[in-house]
């Protein structure tokens, strides 16, 4: 249950909770209009009693042979009890039925009351018969002398047809008023928490790259206000960061080039005066940094979002000769052969330096990683409305676990492998960042010892 009741909205539990509220507001207000109306009728009933008692002790008499008489003569001569509305008994102190006055003969009723059990005051509610429920009034009383006990009767039936009523309008209205309520309780948790919606819809659209965006703020006075003023503060904190981070690197990677292109100048001066060994090796590393800080400038230029997109249409023929070639060497050195398959000439529109970037960036990789005497093929297809191309080799593969994870900044699945082949960690990183932005997504297929399938998907 309480699973169930978590996994509902907001506005569901706030519809349920108004609903229940509304239930239990009219069930007291029923329950004390009840009771109110319930001690208000039955007291008039009982004074009704006591009057009807003091009319049927007034006009009880006795003659000399101890039978009772009923002093009031009707028209007729009869005992006159027709101008008595109450029903009455009157039993002598030994619990015998002295006289009987009701409306219904007494065969009539089935369940005739038994006698007083004791002579004095006492108010009593009996069943007649089923569905006749009368008030009782028994009071010991004197006639003559005599000791008796006269009982007095009332009907409850008015009382308890006013009282069912109350019941029912209480069972007819508490479902009209909770599905009311709970009507009332969403609309108004609909209303109230539409913001909110709207902040959650914009919260998720913003990025690393779009962190310039705020959220919408409705009425700063609010609650809802206040909770988009504070998440957009932390925004613009996050953004500060972001930009100053993205200073530090671009700043940092710029200060390193002057000098370490005077280091190359110096090393290249020195190698043409004699073979150094030592000096070969220092020169390779300083072309190795060089390659890193230009691709920790080309992230910080492209999260700067100074890098512009340009989509043409581009004959991908031309895209992907120009990326074998530039690697063409490496794969010669490497006895690889690398083959581009464009069968059906197709294009495709996209922003040309940003692809080939790319292209070349997982190119490279499948020439560093695939050994020697292996097969690499760049291919292109359609795929609906998309274009893919497919960058196949025969390399070791990546298992699973690593497949969402190479693309990271500085991720490699062998440190020791990637730096022996010239690696950084950041080529995927880059490939991706440039492919996604232009509405496009890379795709890899690629498991321990069946090669892999970088798959670059461009949009129509
Ligand atoms: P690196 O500069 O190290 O190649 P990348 O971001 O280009 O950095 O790639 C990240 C890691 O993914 C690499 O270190 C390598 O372990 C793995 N990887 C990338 N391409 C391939 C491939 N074609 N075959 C096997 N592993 C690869």
């Amino acid at each position: 249950m309480s699973h169930w009741w978590h996994r509902r909205s907001v506005k569901v539990r706030l519809m349920f909770w108004y609903a229940t509220i509304t239930v239990v507001v009219v069930a007291a207000f029923a329950f004390v209009v009840f009771e109110v109306v319930e001690h208000r009728l039955a007291s008039e009933i009982d004074r009704q009693l006591r009057i009807d008692f003091d009319v049927v002790e007034a006009q009880l008499d006795m003659d000399d042979a101890g039978k009772l008489r009923w002093l009031v003569r009707g028209a007729h001569g009869d005992e006159g009890f027709a101008r008595l509305s109450a029903w009455f008994e009157v039993w002598s102190e030994e619990k015998l039925l002295l006289l009987r006055h009701w409306p219904v003969r007494d065969t009539d009723i089935k369940n005739a009351p038994p006698p007083p059990s004791e002579p004095s005051l006492r108010f009593a509610t009996i069943e007649l018969e089923p569905g006749l429920h009368v008030r009782i009034m028994e009071r010991p009383a004197r006639v003559r002398g005599q000791g008796v006990v006269v009982r007095v009767f009332r009907d409850e039936s008015d009382l308890r047809r006013t009282l069912r009523e109350i019941v029912e309008v209480f069972l007819l209205a508490a479902p009209v008023a909770a599905a009311l309520a709970a009507l009332g309780g969403y609309w108004v948790a609909h209303r109230s928490l539409r913001p909110i919606g709207a902040m959650a819809a914009r919260a998720t659209s913003i990025t690393s790259e779009s962190l310039g965006q705020r959220l919408p703020v409705a009425n700063a006075h609010d609650e809802l206000g206040q909770l988009a003023t504070v998440f957009n503060a932390t925004l613009q904190r996050l953004e500060s960061s972001f930009a100053e981070l993205r200073r530090f690197t671009a700043d940092a990677s710029h200060e390193l080039r002057t000098p370490l292109t005077a280091l190359r100048a110096v090393g290249e001066d020195a190698l043409r005066e004699q073979d150094n060994p030592a000096i070969s090796s220092m020169l390779e590393e300083a072309q190795r940094l060089e390659e890193l800080i230009e691709s920790l400038l080309a992230l910080a230029r492209m999260e700067s979002g100074k890098v512009s997109v340009l989509p043409q249409r581009i004959a991908l023929e031309e895209v992907l000769r120009d990326v074998a070639e530039s690697v063409r060497l490496l794969a010669v050195e490497k006895q690889q052969t690398l083959e581009v398959q464009n069968p059906a000439a197709l294009s495709a529109t996209a922003d040309r330096l940003l692809l080939r970037q790319a292209l070349l960036n997982i190119v490279h990789n499948a020439v560093r990683y695939a050994p020697t005497q292996s097969r690499i093929t760049l291919g292109t297809r359609r795929q609906g409305e998309e274009t893919v191309i497919d960058i196949c080799d025969e390399g070791p593969g990546i298992a699973p676990e690593h497949h969402t994870k190479i693309f990271d900044r500085f991720y490699r699945i062998d440190k020791a492998r990637s730096r022996a082949e010239g690696g950084h960690g950041l080529g995927l990183a880059i490939a991706q960042w440039a492919i996604e932005r232009q509405g496009g997504r890379i795709e890899l297929e690629s498991s321990i010892g069946n090669g892999s399938v970088f798959r670059v998907v461009l949009p129509a």
